[in-house]
């Protein structure tokens, strides 16, 4: 019996990487069942699994090991199924730019959402600074102070100019990282410095998807030849918000629920109660209004019509 990690799952076959270094392809056997949730694929890319190498250089998997956590995706509209897209995963790097394109705020925060939602660590990687002049400066430290000062970590760098390149592979080195961004950011051109050959997948996948080819996707994961692991997640700029109950949307903005032992009520929203100290907090400037805005907006859109008066 060995251990290895999935590194590919087409179906129900599965490529394997043992502890040894070997790579092997591997089905499971019938009933493997870890899930809490009912899933459509019983295994995914990032999982632990135990191996038994059969004669003709094949594998069978017999047993999941636990999962330190794991994204999904709802299957289908119809199914209450979901997807797993990857499990195991250290650390999400959300790429984003200033301009060309500009990354939305909101967009930053329901991902961090998700992230936090996920247990996911996430860092912000700041890409094409060499398109910052002068009048975008600002625009970009505003943006890394909203997100530092939260306890993100923000990382500047510039496919074009090579800048950071090294502090990016330091920081993907032995880990598993989930790479995400919107299109346009730079995020194949990163990859393609980062480990040069792994660029054409990642463009394959995002033409198949431009033409709504992508009824069934596969993770891949990739790994580093400086060690680790980049998951490729075809399809998905960003993972979509889990169903998360509202009353514990909160917990995943860190510094909304920090503040949220000061208020008056234990079951506050944060929305219009009195004696609220993250309501309070707001008005102040003390949290960022775009933070503010963008838990109301995830809420409850409704909720919006309530604004506290932010400076
Ligand atoms: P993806 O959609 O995120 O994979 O983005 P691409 O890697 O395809 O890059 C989109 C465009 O941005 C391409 O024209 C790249 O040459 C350009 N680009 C990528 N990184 C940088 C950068 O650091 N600076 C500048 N100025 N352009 C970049
Ligand atoms: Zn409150």
């Amino acid at each position: 019996m060995e251990k290895g990690l999935v590194l590919k799952s087409t179906g129900n076959r599965y490529k394997v990487r043992l502890e040894n270094g070997k790579t092997l392809d591997c089905v499971a056997r019938g009933r493997l069942r870890l899930n809490e949730i009912k899933t459509t694929n019983p295994l995914t890319v990032g999982d632990w699994v135990d191996v038994e190498v059969r004669d003709d250089g094949t594998g069978l998997i017999t047993l999941i090991h636990e999962r330190k956590n794991y994204i999904i995706r709802k299957a289908t509209n119809l199914s209450r199924e979901a997807h797993i897209i990857a499990a195991n995963i250290d650390q999400a790097l959300l790429i984003v730019t200033i301009t060309q394109p500009e990354t939305q705020l909101a967009f930053i925060d329901r991902y961090l959402v998700t992230a936090e939602a996920y247990r996911i660590p996430t860092i912000l990687v700041f890409n094409k600074v060499d398109l910052i002049d002068e009048s975008l400066k600002p625009v970009l430290n505003s943006y890394i102070s909203i997100y530092e000062s939260i306890g993100y970590k923000c990382l500047q760098v510039s496919a074009k100019e090579n800048i950071n390149i090294d502090l990016l592979k330091e920081t993907l080195k032995d880990k598993v990282s989930l790479l995400s961004g919107n299109s346009g950011v730079g995020k194949s051109t990163l990859i393609n410095l980062i480990e040069p050959g792994l660029n054409l997948k990642t463009a394959e996948i995002s033409a198949a998807h431009l033409k709504g080819r992508h009824t069934t996707t596969f993770s891949e994961i990739f790994e580093l030849s400086f060690g680790g692991y980049i998951i490729d997640t075809p399809g998905i700029k960003s993972f979509g918000l889990v169903d998360i109950d509202k009353n514990e949307l909160y917990h995943f903005f860190p510094e909304i629920f920090k503040l949220s032992e000061k208020c008056k009520y234990y079951n506050c929203t944060h929305i219009h109660e009195p004696g609220c100290a993250v309501i309070e907090a707001a008005e102040k400037g003390e949290i960022a209004p775009s933070r503010y805005l963008s838990y109301l907006s995830i809420y409850d859109d409704e909720n919006e019509k309530y604004r506290p008066k932010l400076k």
